[in-house]
């Protein structure tokens, strides 16, 4: 996964993430109330995985059903669960750290990508991801959910893409990746 995935999961399990709540015990800000769902405090497990917001987020791929059902004081346990259940830890990362990157966004510029986006847009970037690594494996992210991505044949290429309409500011988006037969990335257009 891109190192700034790396440090950001990290950086997580080690408690050190602006989170309003750390900020609070720093007395960086007062409230610690989470902005999404203004119930809970925003530590690292609700800011990342159990806020109610979270809920179509994390219902996007079975893997992560046991959301519905474990409960984990802390973000390292999640971690750790992760691991242990054998879920694809890279999608995980790259799925926490859009919705990390999200939640920043949305804090200076009101108008960020929609909650529903954001289990689209981390499994898009781990495949662009892989697809710009030549000596990474081929494959996309397993997932018992989506379809594995295969190279095309010697002297062809694959075009695959994504759009979405974003309702609220009226605008639409179109990401096309075009890979060669060894899975490297020509074009990636956005
Ligand atoms: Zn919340």
């Amino acid at each position: 996964m891109p190192c700034k995935v790396r440090n950001f999961l990290w950086r997580a399990y080690k408690n050190i993430i602006p989170t309003l709540n750390n900020l609070k015990h720093r007395c960086v800000v007062e409230d610690s109330k989470c902005s999404l769902c203004a119930q809970h405090d925003e530590d690292v497990i609700h800011a990342l995985w159990s806020c109610p917001a979270f809920v179509q987020v994390w219902n996007e791929d079975p893997q992560w059903s046991f959301r519905g059902q474990n409960i984990f004081p802390v973000f390292s346990h999640l971690i750790i669960h992760v691991f242990e259940l054998g879920c694809s830890a890279e999608l995980f990362a790259m799925q926490i750290w859009t919705i990390w990157f999200r939640r920043n966004k949305v804090r200076s510029a009101p108008l960020g990508f929609p909650l529903n986006l954001i289990a689209q847009r981390a499994y898009e970037a781990l495949v662009e991801y892989r697809a710009a690594q030549p000596r990474h494996s081929l494959a996309a992210p397993t997932t018992r959910q989506r379809a594995r991505w295969i190279p095309p044949p010697p002297n062809w290429n694959k075009a695959n893409f994504y759009a979405a309409i974003f309702d609220e500011v009226g605008r639409a988006g179109l990401r096309v990746i075009i890979c060669d037969s060894q899975g490297l990335a020509m074009v990636a257009l956005t």
